[in-house]
């Protein structure tokens, strides 16, 4: 099943919503990484987040997010663009900590003390960066309160994601509502009754349930307006020619001490765990290409 995300509006214009399954995406990060449980949750909610919040970019923009807390996880880092493609890792993800007293992941006592920062790359000069001191490191709370102080978008944010007993991941996913400016109190009531009656996001989508049917049940009684549908993935911009690029970038002292003294070369994207192999001969090709760039 194609992991996909939903966008829609009230009818009356006086909030947006997005919701997603990410199973897929989550499991496929996990895979690459090689994440134990409770880095797969810190990891795959963040993803998801990211996801939701490109769904609100245009273009060629890109949003960051940073969850940088003095936890034993140490940073988690994700980025996402609007076509729903998604890439991050974080720092430590072979870690175990014991389970919270409701059985669940303990991702707040991973993640530990710390700061959210977001940043909206959108092509300008400057990007845009916000930051927020980390509410509790569970990561939805965190992202919420960073919409609704930094951004000025109240904000109710749900993120989930379910870890089967072999690690992999069962069921992942989100829901956002961006509360709009001139929401009637009418409104709000019937939403806050909504959320509060939602069951977890990772059990919805565990049961089958889709983006639709969550938005549907979280909008009961409000008319909202579908507006569009995109499928999400795993998705990594990195290519050899980047790292080439990287490489020229390092200079000739460091490629030609990785040359003497190993011969070859390993690199790893860090988003994707992709790894790139440059031999003697490519290593050569790059002290020429920086020779050249000098001359
Ligand atoms: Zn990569």
């Amino acid at each position: 099943m194609q992991d996909y995300l939903v966008r829609g509006v009230a009818s009356d214009g006086s909030f947006r919503i997005f919701a997603a399954r990410t199973t897929n995406t989550v499991e496929e990060a996990r895979i690459r990484h090689n994440c134990w449980p409770v880095a797969t949750a810190a990891l795959g909610r963040t993803m998801t987040a990211a996801l939701l919040m490109g769904a609100n970019l245009k273009g060629e923009d890109i949003l960051s997010i940073r969850v940088l807390g003095d936890g034993p996880l140490g940073a988690v880092l994700v980025t996402a663009n609007a076509k729903g493609q998604v890439r991050g890792y974080v720092q430590e993800p072979q870690i175990h900590l014991p389970s919270t007293p409701e059985g669940k992941l303990p991702v707040g006592a991973a993640v530990g003390k710390g700061h959210l920062h977001i940043t909206r790359d959108l092509g300008l000069k400057e990007p845009f960066t916000g930051s927020v001191e980390l509410v509790s490191g569970e990561i939805a709370e965190d992202i919420a309160h960073y919409l609704t102080t930094s951004e000025q978008t109240p904000s109710a944010v749900s993120l989930g994601v379910l870890v089967d007993t072999d690690n992999s991941v069962l069921a992942a996913g989100g829901l956002w509502l961006q509360l709009l400016p001139g929401t009637s109190d009418e409104v709000l009531d019937i939403l806050e009754r909504n959320l509060s009656q939602l069951p977890h996001l990772s059990s919805l989508i565990k049961d089958g349930k889709t983006p639709e049917d969550i938005i549907q049940r979280v909008t009961q009684d409000i008319e909202i307006k579908i507006l569009e549908s995109m499928p999400v993935g795993f998705s990594c911009q990195c290519s050899r020619e980047r790292l080439e690029n990287l490489l020229i970038g390092i200079g000739k002292e460091e490629v030609s001490a990785m040359l003497e003294e190993e011969g070859q070369a390993e690199i790893n994207c860090h988003f994707c765990a992709e790894q790139y192999h440059f031999n003697k001969e490519d290593l050569q090709e790059i002290l020429k290409r920086i020779d050249q760039k000098q001359a």
